[in-house]
């Protein structure tokens, strides 16, 4: 049972895991259990599809395509909604406090506050790239390109506006495959110059850990859509429009974006318990945090095991909210008495977006790639938005 069985279960972040804690835990419980669900926004971000950049420069600043409202999100589920950026958490006595002051004592807790950029100590990365992690900053990187791109006919020569993307996993090569093959022309006026590309995958492979076919198949897309790929060389310093590599070469462009990892936010990482890499929660078998058996932690913000495989779980919304759903079926296990049960992932597929209705994709064994790869993600995405807009989980996410 929670120390104090009057207080509410208080659920931090309502991106895709905590939303999915907050109504899962109302369901379960049968309404029996007061859930509050704490963000900094009032609107629910579709941070899957922030690699648009080119429809999101079109939209100009409005934020709905890849927003939807929090309160009509929550209307019929009985979770109590509370704008706010958390502060800090006490886990002990169980206090969230909120910038400006106010205190949420809470009986359970569920931490699901996402993940920041990982800057690895990088000199002037942090101040002079770009990212996607957050709606705010692909619209600051939407309107940089446009500008770019609205400019480039009066560039000297045959020269091209330049976009360094650093970190070629899954965020990199969706972001450099929509700028590349986005129509500047039609978004940013008559005459935009196309781009020029440039994928740095550092020390790592290119999309590593990803199916060998799926790679073969996005590298070649990639090509055709003009994106040149730079394996092996890290990023030793950023400068504005400068980007300088390990082996002395210095690349110049007109935005350079940082894909290359994420950690826990700050907020997370001074909590005095176990962390995993970045910071990261290291949460036990039951997604609890060992020695709190009242406090979870779920989504980007932990790292979690399969108890099957000993595997670490990878930080995506599809794990994010398969995670979501044990923690919440273990919370009100724990609160009516019973144990919970170690969490098990299995995944059901992964699909980069590679522009132009292209995708390459691995589902379950089944390779796919081009036109058909792009429908389903299209389809995963808008089945996720819809089921989120209606209250309800996704049956395909
Ligand atoms: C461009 C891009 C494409 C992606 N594509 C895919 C994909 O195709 N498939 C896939 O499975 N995954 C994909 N991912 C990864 C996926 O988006 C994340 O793994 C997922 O968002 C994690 O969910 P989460 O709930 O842990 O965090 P989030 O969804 O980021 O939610 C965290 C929430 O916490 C809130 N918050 C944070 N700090 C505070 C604070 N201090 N106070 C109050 N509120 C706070 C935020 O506002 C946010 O609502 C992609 C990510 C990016 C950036």
């Amino acid at each position: 049972m929670p120390s104090n069985p009057g207080l509410p279960v208080v659920v931090l972040g309502a991106g895709y895991a905590g939303l999915t804690v907050a109504r899962e835990v109302r369901r379960r419980s049968r309404g029996q259990l007061r859930v509050v669900l704490v963000d900094r926004n009032p609107v629910h971000v579709l941070r899957t599809e922030l690699y648009e950049i080119g429809k999101i420069a079109e939209a100009a600043g409005d934020p709905r395509p890849w927003t939807v409202p929090l309160a009509k999100i929550l209307e019929r589920t009985g979770v109590s909604l509370r704008q706010g950026v958390v502060a800090s958490i006490d886990l002990l006595p169980g206090v969230v406090r909120l910038e400006g002051g106010e205190e949420i004592p809470f009986g359970y807790l569920v931490i699901c506050l996402g993940s920041v950029a990982a800057y690895y100590g990088v000199p002037g990365a942090a101040e002079n790239t770009f990212s996607v992690y957050r709606l705010s900053g692909a619209q600051r990187l939407a309107a940089a390109v446009r500008e770019a791109e609205r400019i480039s006919p009066n560039l000297p020569g045959e020269r091209r506006p330049r976009f360094v993307i650093v970190g070629g996993g899954s965020t990199g090569t969706e972001l450099a495959a929509e700028i590349a093959t986005t129509d500047w022309a039609r978004v940013a006026g008559p005459g935009a110059r196309p781009p020029d590309v440039l994928l740095l995958t550092g020390a790592l492979p290119f999309l590593a850990g990803l199916p060998p076919k799926l790679i073969g198949h996005a590298r070649e897309i990639l090509r055709r859509a003009g994106v040149s790929l730079l394996h092996g060389v890290n990023v030793v310093r950023v400068e504005p429009g400068k980007v300088h590599l390990e082996d002395g070469s210095v690349l110049t462009c007109d935005a350079a974006v940082w894909c290359a990892g994420l950690e826990a936010p700050p907020v997370v990482k001074v909590l005095p318990i176990p962390h995993g890499k970045g910071g990261r929660i290291a949460v036990g078998p039951t997604l609890d945090l060992p020695g709190y058996p009242t406090v979870f932690a779920v989504g980007d913000v932990a790292e979690i095991r399969d108890n099957a495989t000993g595997m670490l779980v990878p930080a995506t919304a599809q794990a994010a909210l398969a995670e979501a759903r044990a923690a919440a079926a273990n919370l009100v296990e724990h609160a009516e008495g019973r144990p919970g049960e170690p969490f098990r992932y299995r995944e059901k597929g992964v699909i980069v977006a590679l522009g132009l209705g292209k995708a390459a994709g691995a589902l379950g064994r089944v390779t796919v790639w081009g036109s058909p790869a792009a429908l389903v993600k299209r389809l995963v995405e808008k089945d996720y938005s819809r089921a989120a807009e209606k209250g309800r989980g996704s049956r395909l996410l």
